[in-house]
C-alpha cells in the first residue's frame, strides 16, 4: 500500500544518485510504488537520443550532430510509480532504448554539455509539473534538484556491481565479461564520485553501502530515510 504523502498534498523529491550498478533503479523504482509517486528514470532520456541518434546515421564522435538529434526530437516520459513510457516523436521506444546497442552509445551522448544542459532543463520542468517524484541518474542530487527533500547516494563495491551488471546482461541474452564490465566501471568511477563528495561532506546526502544488501533491505532503508525527515508516517 502507498504511504501516502503525495495524498496530503505535499511536495516531496528523493533524489538517487550513484555509480553504475550500485542498484539505484530498481531501489527507485521499489520505492516510488511503496510512496505511491512517480518514478522518474533519467537515464531513459540520454537513451532515447541516442536511439534516436542511431537511427539516423549520426556519428558519435561529432558532439554538434548529436546536440542536433536531441533538438530536433521530441521526447515525452509517462512516468508512473510503476512504468516509465518513453516516447520518441510520438513513437514508443520503451523497449527498444533498452538495447545492448543502445547502451554502448548512451555514454557519447551524456558526455555533450548542450545536451546534458536541455534534459536537466526537461528533469526540473517534470519535477515542478509533477511535485513529488523519486528521480534517478547519476546527477539528481547533485545538479538537477539540489533542493531535493532526500538525497540518497547508493554505492556498492566494485566486484558486487559487475557482479549486477552481468547478471542483468546475461539475463537479456547478451554477452559479457565480468573483467571488461570492472574495467567500464572502473573508468567511470572517477568522474562520477567528484560530484558526490561536496554531498556527502555537507551532511547534504546519505550514503547507503549496498554491498551485503537484499533490494528489500534497500528499500527498507530508504522509506526509514524519507520517515525521518516527517515526510511519511
Ligand atoms: O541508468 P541508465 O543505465 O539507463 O543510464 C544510461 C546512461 O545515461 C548512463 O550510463 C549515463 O551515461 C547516462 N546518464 C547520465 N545522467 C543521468 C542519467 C543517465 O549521464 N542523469
Amino acid at each position: 500500500m502507498a504511504h501516502g504523502a503525495a495524498r496530503m498534498g505535499a511536495r516531496m523529491i528523493i533524489s538517487i544518485d550513484g555509480p553504475a550498478g550500485s542498484g539505484k533503479s530498481t531501489a527507485a523504482r521499489k520505492l516510488a510504488a511503496k510512496l505511491g509517486i512517480p518514478y522518474l528514470d533519467t537515464g531513459a532520456m540520454y537513451r532515447a537520443i541516442a536511439f534516436a541518434a542511431t537511427e539516423c546515421g549520426t556519428d558519435f564522435r561529432d558532439p554538434a550532430a548529436i546536440t542536433a538529434v536531441a533538438k530536433r526530437c521530441a521526447i515525452e516520459l509517462d512516468c508512473g510509480p510503476t512504468h516509465t513510457r518513453v516516447t520518441l516523436d510520438g513513437r514508443d521506444v520503451s523497449e527498444a532504448i533498452r538495447s545492448m546497442a543502445v547502451s554502448q552509445v548512451t555514454s557519447h551522448v551524456a558526455r555533450v554539455q548542450d545536451v546534458r544542459d536541455m534534459l536537466v532543463e526537461k528533469q526540473r520542468s517534470i519535477g515542478r509539473r509533477l511535485k513529488s517524484l523519486v528521480t534517478e541518474g547519476r546527477d539528481q542530487g547533485s545538479v538537477v534538484f539540489t533542493d531535493a527533500d532526500v538525497k540518497i547516494i547508493l554505492d556498492a563495491s566494485v566486484d558486487k556491481r559487475a557482479k549486477r551488471r552481468f547478471q542483468e546482461l546475461e539475463a537479456d541474452g547478451e554477452e559479457a565479461s565480468i573483467e571488461i564490465i570492472i574495467e567500464n566501471l572502473q573508468e567511470r568511477d572517477e568522474t562520477d564520485r567528484k560530484q558526490w563528495t561536496p554531498l556527502l561532506e555537507s551532511g547534504a546526502a546519505v550514503l547507503i553501502d549496498t554491498t551485503n544488501m537484499s533490494i528489500h533491505e534497500v528499500v527498507e532503508r530508504l522509506l526509514s530515510e524519507v520517515r525521518k525527515r516527517g515526510l511519511i508516517e
